[in-house]
């Protein structure tokens, strides 16, 4: 039988697979586990967006292959909200194209720009796909380490001149998952001044600028002057309108890396499901208080988790978005250790920080996605730990 790929061999290996089996290993001794661990919103997608997919299913005319650059009434709907939400002028013919999910497109997209060898500059702790898809583009990716100290901000100016040479992709994504900080306008102006002087394409991982909870709202990337000569930017209407399993987003910037990632999508995948189109339709153009209700949901279930930990002396702060928190493990525990016990003594699972890089190390990710009385319930389980 034939071996793995290369590539496959370079994967690196699945941190969470120790976790997984200790986790179904308590539910099948009965254990009543508390899941924190998957960055997947337990809500349902709002009804008008269900029904204007059920419409949409019954048309034939929705039945055949889509385009893979999507439908154009999909593409304007997006550049309308762009407009409405950022302010942005974008043409929808050329600046966007419709992802099967963000993650495929963000997979996908090294594979436009990155010849073998070229340096791709990756954030950690990160989302896995940025480092996974220089991979599959053998390109090869130099880790930024993002540190509470700088805001899990990466500090540019610390990128050596060698690795600078070489590199042609920099990563960002704000706000960030697993830390939940978020970057302002003045970082992403710093940001596209650096791409310009070094000749970097900026691919700005946006799926969590709906998820706010204070006065910060999140910006785009594009807002900045001259950033569509150097910026794509990918978005998700899996966290905005809790559709997560429905596979939608899209791509957004300048026109030659719209093209470049287009002419992948031509080659590998045949687009969206029009219907699930459709029905990103009435999520993007149709009434956004679904999306005002997720916030105020998510930010009630913050504060239980943040209130709650911090009478137990741990060490964080409130998100101002995602629906994560990021907080660093009590003394004298690895983030390993300190997961394999919520787990095993108090039956909650967690994701231990360096499973998203070394720099995570020292840190836990609590993802908001149950329902409060289930977070109260995982904090008085906490409370009861001898730490
Ligand atoms: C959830 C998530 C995505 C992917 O979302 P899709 O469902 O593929 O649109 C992308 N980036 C980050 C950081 C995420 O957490």
């Amino acid at each position: 039988m034939g071996c793995f790929s290369q590539r496959l061999k370079a994967l690196p290996p699945y941190l969470f697979v120790e976790l997984d089996r200790l986790k179904a290993e308590a539910v099948a001794q009965g254990v009543d586990v508390i899941d924190l661990g998957i960055g997947d919103p337990d809500l349902p997608t709002p009804p008008h967006i269900v029904e204007a997919a059920i419409e949409a299913l019954k048309k034939p005319e929705n039945h055949h292959y889509p385009s893979s650059v999507g439908m154009l009434a999909f593409r304007e709907a997006a550049a309308s909200w762009l407009k409405k939400r950022f302010g942005l002028n974008v043409d929808p013919q050329k600046e966007i194209v419709t992802l099967i999910g963000s993650k495929e497109g963000i997979a996908h997209f090294p594979l436009a720009f990155i010849d073998p060898g070229d340096i791709v500059l990756v954030p950690t702790p990160a989302y896995p796909v940025y480092h996974i898809g220089t991979l599959f583009a053998q390109g090869q990716t130099y880790f930024m380490p993002l540190y509470e100290k700088n805001g899990f901000l990466p500090d540019l100016e610390a990128l050596p001149p060698e690795i600078l040479k070489k590199a042609k992709i920099l990563w960002l994504n704000y706000p960030n998952n697993p830390t939940s900080a978020v970057a302002d306008l003045d970082f992403f102006k710093q940001v596209v001044a650096f791409a310009q002087k070094h000749q970097l394409i900026v691919a700005h991982d946006a799926a969590y600028t709906e998820l706010y909870f204070e006065d910060f709202i999140p910006p785009s990337i594009l807002q900045v002057e001259g950033a569509q000569e150097v910026a794509i930017e990918f978005h998700s209407l899996s966290k905005t309108y809790c559709m997560t399993g429905w596979r939608i987003g899209f791509a957004v910037g300048n026109q030659h890396l719209i093209e470049g990632l287009t002419k992948v999508k031509n080659n590998v995948d045949s687009g969206v499901f029009q219907a699930v189109q459709e029905a990103g339709i009435a999520a993007l153009s149709g009434d956004q208080a679904c999306v005002e209700n997720f916030r105020q949901t998510f930010k009630g279930r913050r504060d239980v988790v943040i209130e709650g930990l911090k009478k137990l002396g741990f060490d964080l702060h409130p998100p101002l978005a995602t629906f994560y928190v990021w907080a660093k493990v009590p003394e004298g525990y690895t983030s390993a250790d300190f997961s394999a016990k919520l787990l095993k003594e108090a039956g909650i699972v967690v994701t231990p920080g360096h499973g998203f890089g070394d720099p995570g190390e020292g840190y836990f990710r609590i993802a908001l996605t149950v329902d409060q009385k289930r977070l109260e319930e995982a904090i008085s389980r906490i409370a009861d730990l001898k730490l």
